[in-house]
């Protein structure tokens, strides 16, 4: 029979293929009383698979080229709460107090901490309980005699091409055995777009549906699927009508997938000559490849913030130094722009701790970004010779993000040159040269840009954020998501203004936030005076398409009649002619 399944399209694409079950090990827990005598023994077998997972994942680590970066960091979580005591000796003295066998142990403490993750306010950490079950689950299959990897190892001799993964929930350690086997894409019951499971899914690019809430009781190994991981649904036991139509999509889709594969040494150059640069945005030195596999000419964007996030303490000068230098190498020669820490909002250090706070205040209106940085002076120092020690390596920008006022880049420009002068008396070489650029993701900053220019050394526009502050959405907040418009005439207005005024004394601008990867705006900003984009890699070769068959002569002018333009239906309505023409 067939039916559909509803859920939460992660990442998209499509994939046709047959199930295969995954075992949701702490379901099948017993409990079982254990004798006194018993329970020495019974603490040893917990020990020993705690050790054996351990290994496992080490070796996981170890043996794994090219996993990308996040998924290394998953594995390190997943080791780092299985030496953490509330999973390492909590359950011991379960055992020892109530003379119950290790299996059942482990899963009341496993419910005893999803129970405390559940109760945290921020959207990241309350998902980590899912890190908590997965690293169980592992534990416990050991303990019951059938190791994680047992259903993967059969399905790599499977002689099936496409096989979907159907569980209950995934690990990351789970997910990244995909390449080796094969997977055409995993769906799960639980997980949400942040999800561990979710990130990954993108990032290797595997079609993924999250949510589906029953997807595990509802599919019986071996039925076929179809996974459109776009709309967030899933097919089972499709008809024969349906399935021809979607092997078609997923074709075409293979098809446009090859093609753009193509462009990727071409020069990325309009028809009329003008050179653009497409850049990349990064969140960890991991990300790479991905960029330069993307063609990425320069990471316009390293959100170096990413650095501080889910740890408990801060990364050193020294560790940042190895990061930036990591990336600056890695991008062998071409430009890397380094922005200083954007943390506080919804990127909070101390999550729990400002709770609080959060409910009182909003956040992105409050210490955040070179906020931050300028009232954390000694947290802002180490950054700022990290970054300078590594622009030795390569030619590296310093990029501040949510400037407003002419005496934060006063004060910036002064820390820099602190940091600077405490690095040439310890004989410490770096680029003396450096560029410095700042954000314009503020209105006032944009309408107020004459300032910006005649301190720094080039703008890079915040788009994301632009439209946050300019039309007063809170850009994390569901509840307005409908009136987040890029579109916005004031958001346009605020971003030709900047465009003009830097064009007039020759200072370079970029625009860094999600508009600049969406291509049905590449046009409308090649006809503003854009000549550098920076991006998610995923979506450069989609943007470099557009930029090769544009004539900016040609579309400047349209350009010019459409800003002046300030109904929203006109303006639609002129940029699908701009981008038919
Ligand atoms: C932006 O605001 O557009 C931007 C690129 O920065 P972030 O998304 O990191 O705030
Ligand atoms: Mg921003």
């Amino acid at each position: 029979m067939s039916f559909t399944l509803h859920g939460l399209g992660v990442s998209s694409g499509i994939a046709i293929g047959r199930a295969m079950l995954m075992s949701h090990a702490t379901l099948e827990v017993s409990h079982l009383t254990i004798t006194p005598r018993m329970v020495d023994k019974e603490i040893a077998r917990f020990d020993a698979a705690v050790s054996a997972v351990k290994s496992e994942l080490i070796l996981m680590k170890e043996s794994t080229e090219h996993a990308p970066a996040e998924l290394a960091a998953f594995i390190d979580i997943h080791t780092m709460f299985l030496e953490d005591p509330e999973l390492a000796e909590k359950p011991r003295e379960i055992i020892r107090e109530r003379r119950c066998n290790a299996e059942w142990a482990l899963v009341q403490q496993m419910e005893h901490l999803v129970e405390q993750f559940e109760q945290f306010d921020d959207l990241y950490l309350r998902e980590r309980k899912f890190d908590v079950v997965q690293v169980v689950e592992r534990v416990v299959k050991e303990l019951l005699g059938h190791p994680g990897r047992a259903a993967l190892r059969t399905a790599k001799n499977s002689k099936e091409d496409a096989l979907i993964v159907v569980a209950h929930d995934l690990s990351p350690a789970d997910t990244i055995s995909f390449k080796e086997h094969r997977f055409a894409s995993f769906i799960c019951d639980v997980g949400g777009a942040t999800s561990h499971t979710a990130i990954l899914a993108r990032s290797m690019a595997i079609p993924a549906v999250l949510g589906l809430e029953n997807a595990r009781a509802a599919i019986r190994d071996g039925e076929q699927l179809i996974v459109d991981g776009l709309r967030g649904v899933v097919i089972v036991n499709p008809d024969p009508r349906v399935l021809e139509e979607y092997q078609l999509r997923k074709n075409q889709l293979e098809l446009e997938k090859t093609k753009l594969k193509r462009l990727k040494t071409a020069k990325s150059e309009t028809i009329d000559g003008v050179e653009i640069q497409l850049q990349a945005n990064i969140e960890l030195p991991g990300d790479v490849p991905t960029a330069l596999d993307a063609g990425a000419e320069g990471i316009g964007l390293f959100r170096t913030e990413f650095l501080f996030l889910n740890r408990g303490d801060m990364p050193d000068e020294q560790e940042q130094y190895e990061a930036y230098k990591k990336v600056v190498k890695g991008m062998g020669g071409r430009p890397v722009t380094i922005r200083t820490f954007d943390l506080g909002a919804d990127k909070d250090l101390h999550p729990e701790a400002n709770a609080s706070d959060r409910v009182k205040t909003n956040p992105a209106l409050g210490r955040r970004a070179i906020r931050l940085s300028l009232a954390e002076p000694k947290m802002f120092h180490t950054q700022l010779r990290a970054i300078l020690r590594a622009s030795k390596h390569g030619p590296i920008k310093l990029l501040i993000p949510m400037l407003a006022h002419a005496h934060e880049i006063d004060q910036t420009l002064a820390a820099l040159e602190r940091a600077k002068s405490s690095l040439r008396g310890e004989k410490v070489s770096f680029d003396e040269n450096i560029e410095v650029g700042g954000m314009i993701e503020i209105p006032a900053a944009a309408l107020a840009v004459g300032l910006f220019l005649r301190r720094l050394n080039f703008l890079s526009i915040g788009t994301n954020d632009l439209i946050q502050y300019t039309l007063a959405i809170d850009r994390a907040d569901e509840q307005v998501a409908a009136l987040y418009d890029p579109l916005h005439p004031a958001v346009l207005m605020l971003i030709a203004h900047t465009l003009a005024s830097a064009e007039k004394v020759g200072i370079p601008v970029s625009v860094c936030g999600e508009m600049a990867g969406d291509p049905d705006l590449t046009r409308l900003f090649l006809g503003m005076g854009l000549r550098t984009f920076s991006m998610h890699p995923s979506q450069i070769l989609r943007v470099k398409q557009r930029v090769l068959k544009a004539d900016v002569a040609a579309i400047a002018a349209n350009v010019r009649k459409m800003l002046r333009l300030d109904e929203p239906g006109k303006l639609r309505e002129a940029l699908e002619k701009l981008n038919a023409g």
